[in-house]
């Protein structure tokens, strides 16, 4: 156990100075419900420091504790340092099926059919990995589970599904760890908030840890790019389910059809353009209205186009095909509309840009890039109570702060565990043996390199 201020806080082994500091800096930003930028070189030990003061606060006031890394590598590791300690609170960890689902065929599948055919499954109570969780009425234990845990101990050895258990723990979690892409991406974000386990981030404390690349994952998630190809499959899929099964849709359905393929293939055109093109955000306005999708309809448009979404999922005979980021093409259409659409008081941020990708026919493609962390960020600011910005590298603090336009009131730069003294530079050309030390890549398999640097070590 470890005193700070007026906290105990449960950690295995005495704190370095630099974790102290680090621990402090987090309390005292708790304390005041402010933002923080916290810089702890790696060796610091700043993850095993950061969960322990985080989790010791939000337990004394009732808070929840989002933890978020970059990829589900490093959540493992964070994962791996909760166990380390005597901390147990309800956790739950966020995972597409892509990585839960343990069903024999299902789990072979992947992005959005994997999604609908789950979902299929599950309507027509024919997955029994479902069924064995339902009836097993799982209580949420204090267990500290990383995804390989939850495919063993849930899927494996239960024969439930890992999915459904994370999603089912969603609600009563304490803390839950994701990937920072699911908070960041709007999109995303809401459909967690929409979903069963009425998820929220309002008064949570947040934290991006590895945070060094935050800036350009924030600015992607608020960007699209659309090409004629992609344009191309969605007429494609429109068409196919016309001809299969327009005598039998609602006149709604049918005309909702007619008009999203009449537009997709307007947009086509407007994309095949002479030459590159490159203007301010608001161009993109300019190109829907060509389309007939302005700030007035948008949202009426966005509904036709999740009708039949809706009716394309259902449909037990048709099969979109998907892309890798487990969206179909008219998923990514209208996550492209919305991304613009909900970006126009803040365009200035925004860039468009046109350009055929090869010198022939279809290839023209549309990007529309955003420039400002900010704008991903802004809602995520407003609801947390407080966000703790973290990692190895952040320097320099203020440059970060004002990109991400967030006031951070606590900030800390901690130094490196190893004093500048206690290193030296130099520059080897040859190793004790007189033989050249040269690590091109003709040289990486040699059997002489790497035993020469441990003996120069
Ligand atoms: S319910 Fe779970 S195991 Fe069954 S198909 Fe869906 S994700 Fe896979």
């Amino acid at each position: 156990m470890v005193r700070i201020g007026e906290y105990t806080l449960s950690f295995p082994h005495e704190p370095y100075p630099v974790q102290v500091e680090y621990m402090k800096s987090v309390l005292a930003a708790l304390d005041a419900s402010q933002h923080a930028l916290l810089e702890s070189p790696t060796g610091t030990g700043k993850t095993l420091a950061l969960l322990c003061s985080t989790l010791a606060w939000a337990q004394r006031h009732g808070k929840k504790v989002i933890y978020t890394s970059r990829t589900h590598a490093q959540l493992k590791q964070a994962i791996a340092e909760l166990r380390s300690t005597s901390i147990r609170v309800k956790m739950a960890i966020i995972g597409s099926r892509s990585h839960l689902c343990v069903h024999p065929k299902v789990s072979k599948l992947s992005g959005s059919t994997q999604n609908t055919e789950c979902t299929r499954l599950v309507r027509r109570r024919e997955c029994q990995f479902h069924l064995a969780l339902q009836s097993s009425r799982t209580e949420h234990d204090l267990e500290v589970r990383d995804i390989e845990d939850l495919l063993q101990d849930v899927g494996l050895e239960r024969r439930a599904c890992p999915y459904y258990f994370s999603a089912n723990m969603l609600r009563t979690a304490q803390v839950v760890f994701m990937p920072y892409n699911y908070l960041v991406d709007f999109q995303r974000r809401k459909a967690l908030e929409e979903g069963d386990a009425s998820f929220s981030i309002r008064d949570a404390i947040i934290v991006f840890d590895e945070a060094h690349n935050i800036e350009s994952v924030a600015m992607e998630a608020a960007s699209f790019q659309i090409s004629a190809r992609h344009l191309e499959r969605c007429a494609f899929d429109l068409q196919s389910c016309i001809d299969k099964s327009g005598t039998s849709m609602s006149r709604q359905l049918y005309d909702d059809f007619v008009r999203l393929k009449r537009f997709v293939l307007n947009f086509e055109r407007i994309l095949d353009v002479p030459s590159e093109v490159c203007e301010n955000g608001d161009y993109i306005f300019k190109i829907f209205e060509r389309l007939q999708v302005t700030t007035l309809n948008y949202v009426s448009f966005i509904h036709s186009l999740e009708r039949i979404i809706d009716y394309l999922g259902l449909k037990e005979d048709f099969e979109m095909v998907s892309d890798p980021n487990s969206y179909t093409p008219l998923e990514s259409l209208k996550s492209a509309i919305l991304v613009a659409f909900s970006s126009r008081r803040e365009i200035q941020h925004f860039g468009t840009h046109l350009f055929q990708s090869q010198p022939h026919e279809k290839n023209g493609v549309l990007d529309f890039w955003c420039f400002s962390p900010s704008i991903a960020f802004k809602e995520i600011a407003q609801q947390a109570k407080s966000i703790i910005l973290t990692s190895g590298t952040l320097s320099p603090l203020q440059t970060l702060e004002q990109e991400m336009s967030i006031s951070f009131q606590v900030k800390l730069e901690n130094p490196h565990v190893v004093e500048s003294s206690q290193i030296l530079c130099q520059i080897l050309t040859k190793g004790p043996g007189g033989t050249s030390l040269n690590s091109a890549f003709k040289n990486r398999d040699s059997n002489s390199v790497s035993p020469m640097l441990h003996s120069v070590s």
